[in-house]
């Protein structure tokens, strides 16, 4: 199997098994991503617990790419600090549209596969936007008021 067939399969996994798709009941921060060029819409919503993504789901529609992108983003940050979902947002921004290391997304073969979009430049948007939309919820709940009160 070629590297583009492989990269070809995991996004495909992706794109009909997505994971963490759905809503969530009681989200922290909600946003909505667009990306018109391509029609893609995603809507990412986080629970937090601290400064820990505990739950994370998207909905929305679009190409293939956006959504496999979403499935694959919302995995890799689940249950990991803000502070690392954010600089696998930079890793990966970094591989798609900068210097095209992989160094930054710390032996991520999934996301490493979306490597095989950049052959295709207007879809390199489609894959940054699920990311774009995390970012914009960590800045988010990173400027909100926090509530020093437990809960319960
Ligand atoms: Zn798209």
């Amino acid at each position: 199997m070629s590297l583009d067939d492989l990269y070809k399969e995991v996004i495909l996994d992706h794109y009909q098994h997505p994971r963490n798709r759905g809503q969530l009941t009681d989200p922290d921060v909600a946003t909505r991503g667009h990306n018109p060029l391509c029609g893609d819409e995603i809507l990412l919503a986080v629970k937090m617990d601290g400064d820990v993504i505990e739950d994370i789901a998207f909905g929305g529609r679009g190409c293939s790419i956006s959504q496999a992108a979403a499935s694959m983003m919302t995995e890799s940050v689940k249950g990991h600090p803000t502070t690392d979902a954010s600089a696998l947002a930079a890793g990966f921004k970094e591989l798609m549209s900068g210097s095209g290391s992989t160094e930054g997304l710390g032996g991520n073969e999934d996301l490493e596969a979306l490597q095989g979009v950049k052959k295709f430049p207007v879809r390199v948007k489609c894959a940054l936007l699920p990311w774009t939309a995390l970012l914009e919820i960590i800045d988010t709940w990173e400027h909100a008021p926090k509530e020093t009160a437990a809960k319960g």
